[in-house]
């Protein structure tokens, strides 16, 4: 079936022939209306369209398939991209970013200028966090979303924006104020530091995952250990916010895990401690910052060891069909460029990291339009000029990003 666009005239924009945007701005077009031609479409449900366009109106997808199958015959502002691939903008499930309305109007602005449609803050979102940029955002950002302030047992010395709870009241007092402050998320910490300090015991988080699944709320758990990754996923946690860290998990672990299939591991992997390249970044840091990556960019093989354990995990998890979702911890905003390397790395193969890095983070968010390139999604993606399916790091040769239809950054 032929999907058509019926308007009155072509006009065809190349990329790579000067194209301005004074040339770009039609008098006769219906602004509203873009086309990208003979673009390879990474769907991001696992389907992959070459020789494929793409049209979008006021931000939403009105066709994605192939070119072939599309009669254009319009004045809507055609896109002529052969050679170029298409992917859904990035999801970053595990940041913690600023509690400040400045610090997070420049956290969420630069996650967009760099693919990031959407950033779930894990649980460092103190009471003067503006939450409410979930609903009245600052132009031009990543969607933002909360956990508000997680839940833990006292750690001195550590962040004391968390609620620190020591019996069940508290910890379901803990969720409801936070389900109160309406948070996209529970967030809980079970993990000793080392033996420093006494973490949640089963206990606790079972009381936590109670009360937040009878508010309607899921609940994310960063873990270390394998024994404590069991009893959370015995429990009914929802997200596992790190991989099991002490060692390789076993056939119970992958067995329980296949039990519960709606379980989210958010992969946030460690360093492998290899040498990265950062020359992509020239666009989006300062020279000083620059200065600084290059420095520390060397080869730190005792960081090995820690990333296999975690590596070999996420490549068995990811075999058995365990919905993988992209999160990087920290507040780094170029992260996922990098952590998308790190778990091809690891074992996973690049489209399955895509989609983990795209559909499951926005699965995962409750975001029905984001993270596929199918009609009625919003237009929120990335254009590039290398094909990421055959080295993970062409995620980074960004020509161009849409977010919601508005073209947020261009390399032209
Ligand atoms: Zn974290």
């Amino acid at each position: 079936m032929k999907y058509k666009l019926i308007f009155l005239s072509f006009f065809f924009c190349f990329f790579y022939l000067g194209c301005t945007e004074r040339n770009l701005d039609l008098v006769t077009g219906n602004e509203n209306l873009k086309v990208f031609q003979n673009i390879r479409i990474i769907v991001g449900n696992g389907t992959i369209i070459e020789n494929g366009a793409l049209a979008f109106e006021n931000g939403v997808i009105i066709y994605s398939g192939p070119q072939s199958d599309m009669e254009i015959n319009s004045n809507a502002m055609i896109y002529e991209s052969a050679g170029l691939t298409m992917m859904p903008a990035i999801i970053d499930t595990h940041t913690h970013l600023g509690n400040s309305v400045d610090s997070l109007t420049r956290d969420l602005q630069q996650r967009a200028s760099i693919g990031i449609a959407a950033a779930m803050s894990m649980g460092t979102d103190d009471l003067g966090t503006p939450l409410e940029f979930r609903v009245n955002p600052p132009s031009q950002s990543a969607r933002y979303f909360s956990a508000g302030r997680g839940i833990t047992m006292p750690e001195p010395g550590r962040s004391e924006i968390p609620h620190w709870v020591t019996n069940e009241n508290e910890a379901r007092e803990a969720v409801r104020a936070e389900a109160e402050r309406n948070v996209d998320m529970i967030k809980i910490w079970v993990d000793d530091r080392n033996g420093q300090y006494e973490k949640l015991s089963p206990d606790l988080f079972s009381a936590i995952i109670d009360e937040a699944h009878t508010l309607g709320l899921r609940v994310s758990a960063h873990i270390f250990n394998l024994d404590d990754a069991k009893e959370l996923v015995e429990s009914g946690v929802d997200v596992l916010a790190h991989g099991v860290r002490d060692q390789d998990i076993d056939e119970e672990f992958i067995q329980l895990v296949q039990n519960h299939p709606d379980l989210v591991l958010i992969a946030n992997l460690p360093s492998s401690g290899r040498v990265f390249d950062y020359d992509w970044l020239e666009y989006h840091l300062t020279e000083d910052q620059l200065i600084d990556l290059r420095t520390n960019n060397i080869e730190r093989p005792e960081m090995e060891e820690f990333f296999s354990i975690q590596a070999r995990n996420l490549a068995r998890l990811s075999d058995t069909g365990t919905i993988i979702a992209l999160g990087t911890d920290g507040n780094t905003f170029w992260a996922p460029h990098i952590e998308m390397e790190e778990m091809v790395f690891a074992g996973m193969n690049p489209h399955d990291v895509i989609i983990a890095a795209t559909k499951n983070g926005a699965e995962l968010l409750l975001q029905d339009d984001l993270g596929t390139l199918e009609v009625g999604k919003s237009a929120s993606f990335i254009l590039l000029n290398d094909n990421p399916l055959a080295d993970i790091r062409n995620t980074r040769a960004m020509v161009s990003i849409y977010l919601d239809g508005n073209e947020i950054f261009n390399a032209r």
